[in-house]
C-alpha cells in the first residue's frame, strides 16, 4: 500500500499537518455542491503511457460514465512529479518546487497551496474526482491537464482505439549550463548557471543532493570543476539534472535559484553532522548567530589621495562620504536597536580587501558602500543604487563600475579577475537580500528627495564582492551636476539623504527579522520520500 507507516514517518509533521489542515477545509468547502461521485467503473484496462512519441510506461485506467480516469501514480513517476499520499490514503500531493496539489477521492477539485503549506489556498473546481481504487488513485484527464499542464507544459491526449494516453512537451527545453565550486570560510559554493530558468525539484539525502529537472534537459557535455573540494566529492551532471556527492562531514542547504541578468542556483555545503535525519539547518548555521539586522557596515567610498569624484565647485567625494556616513552612523545607532562599523573613519586610503575584511571581521548582518556619481554630461542627476553581479545590467553600469573599481585596488590583473569570481560566488548567496535592499534604498531616496528614479542597477564592484553579507553601493547623487553638488554642500540635503538611508535600513531590518520568526521547517521536506509502490 502507498500508505506505508515509512511514508508516514519520513514526511515532516508540521508539513503533513498542514497539509491535512488545507485538505479538510477544501473539503469542507466544497462539501455542500459537491456529492461524492458514485465510483461507477464500467470497464478497466492497461494503457501504454506515450510520453515525446516512446512508451515510457503502461498505466491502468477505468472507463466511468464521466469519461476515461487513469492511474495518477505511474504517470507523475514518468513525468518526475512526486506524489506524497497522506496518512489515511487520500490526500496525494503532487510535488513542485513553487506549490504543492492536492487531489483526492471523491472530491471534485483539486487545492494548491504554497510549499511551507502556509498562504493563500487556490481551489480549482474540476468536472470529475478521482475514484481510488485497490492501491491507488485514477484522475481525469482534466486533472492531469490542470495539475501539470500550467507547471511543465504537457499535453495529454487519450487514444482508445490504440489504448494510448499520450503525453506531448510542444517545446521540450534543452537548458544550456555550467558549474563551479568554491571552497572559503569553511564553506563549499557551488553555482550552476542556467541558460532558462530551469523547472526542477530537490531530493536531499544523507551524502548526496539531487536537482532533477522537471521535463527540461540539460544539453552536455557540462565542465565540471576539478575534484579536491573539502565537502563536495563529486558533481555528476545528466540531461536530467545534477547531483552532489558530498563528504561524511558535509550537510547541503536547499539550493537557491537566483534570477537576474543570469540565471543561477546556489548550494552552499556546510561542515556538520551526516545523518540519516530530515536535514534541517546545518548545526553550524544555528549554533553561528539568530538571523538580524543588528551590526551594519558603513563604507564611505575612497579616501586620502585617492579623492574619487571632483565636482566643479572643489567638492571631494571621498570627504562627502565620510561626512554623509559619520551623519548616518549617528542616527542608525540613535533611531534603531543597531551598532554600526565604519571601514575608514578619517580621511584616508583604505583597500577594498580592508574595507570587506573590517565588515567581515566585525559580523556586519548589512553593509551600505556610500559614493557620488560623476558623469561627463552636467545634467545627469539623481541616486543610483547597485547590488553586486558579474554582468552590468547596462553599459552606464558597467561604467560607474569601472570608476569605482579603480579606486584603491589598483589595475586589473588576471589574477584579480579570478578573485573576483570567488568572491562573486560568495556574494552571490546574499544576492537576493541585496536586491531587496537595494529596492528599498532606492524607494527611500526617491520619495524624500523627489529624484528622478535612475532604478536598482547590478554591476560587478569590487567593494561589494568580499562581503560575506548583503551589500550595497549607492550613488547619492552627481557631483558632476552643479545644482547637485551645491545642495550636496548643505548639512540639511544630507540629513535628507541620511534619513532616507535609515528609514531603508529600519524597514529592511522590519522585514528580515519578521521573516525569520517563522521556523522554516518546511526546507527539510524536500526530502523525496519515493514511498509510494505503483499501484497499477
Ligand atoms: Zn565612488
Amino acid at each position: 500500500m502507498p500508505s506505508s507507516p515509512n511514508s508516514v514517518r519520513s514526511t515532516h509533521p508540521r508539513r503533513l499537518l498542514l497539509l491535512c489542515v488545507a485538505w479538510l477545509l477544501a473539503g469542507s468547502a466544497l462539501a455542500e455542491d459537491e456529492k461524492p461521485e458514485a465510483p461507477v467503473i464500467l470497464s478497466t484496462g492497461t494503457a501504454s503511457l506515450m510520453v515525446e512519441g516512446r512508451q515510457a510506461a503502461n498505466v491502468a485506467y477505468s472507463i466511468t460514465p464521466g469519461g476515461p480516469r487513469f492511474a495518477l501514480w505511474p504517470i507523475a513517476a514518468v513525468l518526475g512529479v512526486e506524489v506524497r499520499i497522506g496518512p489515511l490514503g487520500d490526500s496525494h500531493t503532487l510535488v513542485f518546487e513553487d506549490r504543492h496539489i492536492i487531489v483526492g477521492p471523491a472530491q471534485a477539485s483539486m487545492v494548491t497551496v504554497a510549499p511551507d503549506g502556509r498562504g493563500e489556498r487556490k481551489i480549482t473546481p474540476l468536472d470529475g474526482a478521482p475514484i481510488r481504487v485497490a492501491g491507488g488513485l485514477m484522475v481525469t484527464l482534466e486533472l492531469l491537464e490542470r495539475a501539470l499542464s500550467d507547471a511543465l507544459n504537457y499535453q495529454f491526449a487519450w487514444n482508445p482505439d490504440q489504448q494510448a494516453l499520450t503525453v506531448a512537451r510542444p517545446e521540450l527545453r534543452r537548458l544550456r549550463g555550467s558549474v563551479s565550486l568554491v571552497h572559503q570560510y569553511q564553506v563549499s559554493l557551488v553555482e550552476i548557471r542556467f541558460s532558462e530558468e530551469p523547472r526542477y525539484r530537490v531530493e536531499q539525502s544523507p551524502g548526496a543532493l539531487d536537482i532533477r529537472l522537471i521535463g527540461d534537459r540539460l544539453e552536455l557535455p557540462i565542465q565540471i570543476p576539478r575534484a579536491g573540494d573539502p565537502l563536495v566529492e563529486n558533481i555528476i551532471v545528466a540531461p536530467e539534472g545534477l547531483r552532489l556527492e558530498l563528504a561524511d562531514n558535509a550537510v547541503a542547504e536547499k539550493p537557491r535559484l537566483l534570477t537576474g541578468p543570469v540565471t543561477r542556483m546556489v548550494i552552499e555545503v556546510f561542515e556538520g553532522r551526516a545523518s540519516s535525519e530530515a536535514p534541517g539547518p546545518s548545526p553550524r548555521r544555528v549554533q553561528e548567530r539568530a538571523p538580524g539586522i543588528r551590526t551594519i557596515a558603513l563604507d564611505p567610498g575612497h579616501g586620502g589621495a585617492e579623492t574619487g569624484a571632483i565636482g566643479p565647485a572643489g567638492s571631494a567625494e571621498a570627504s562627502l562620504t565620510l561626512l554623509v556616513a559619520r551623519a548616518l552612523k549617528l542616527q542608525l545607532e540613535r533611531r534603531l536597536p543597531v551598532k554600526v562599523v565604519m571601514t575608514r573613519t578619517e580621511n584616508v586610503e583604505v583597500t577594498h580587501e580592508t574595507r570587506s575584511a573590517i565588515s567581515n571581521q566585525n559580523r556586519a548582518d548589512l553593509f551600505i558602500s556610500l559614493h557620488f556619481n560623476s558623469s561627463f554630461g552636467p545634467q545627469a542627476h539623481g541616486a543610483e543604487t547597485y547590488f553586486l553581479s558579474r554582468e552590468a545590467s547596462d553599459q552606464r553600469a558597467a561604467e560607474v563600475a569601472a570608476t569605482e573599481n579603480r579606486a584603491a585596488g589598483g589595475e586589473t590583473n588576471p589574477e584579480q579577475d579570478l578573485q573576483m569570481i570567488l568572491w562573486d560566488l560568495a556574494q552571490s548567496y546574499h544576492l537576493a537580500e541585496s536586491q531587496r535592499f537595494a529596492n528599498l534604498v532606492q524607494e527611500e531616496l526617491n520619495l524624500a528627495l523627489g529624484l528622478r528614479d535612475r532604478g536598482v542597477k547590478q554591476a560587478p564592484f569590487r567593494v561589494l564582492m568580499g562581503a560575506k553579507m548583503p551589500a550595497v553601493l549607492v550613488e547619492l547623487g552627481f557631483l558632476s551636476n552643479p545644482a547637485e553638488e551645491t545642495k550636496l554642500q548643505t548639512p540639511a540635503y544630507r540629513a535628507e539623504l541620511v534619513d532616507a538611508l535609515v528609514r531603508a535600513v529600519s524597514r529592511f531590518k522590519t522585514q528580515v527579522e519578521a521573516r525569520d520568526v517563522v521556523p522554516s521547517d518546511a526546507d527539510a521536506d524536500s526530502v523525496g520520500t519515493g514511498a509510494a509502490e505503483d499501484p497499477s
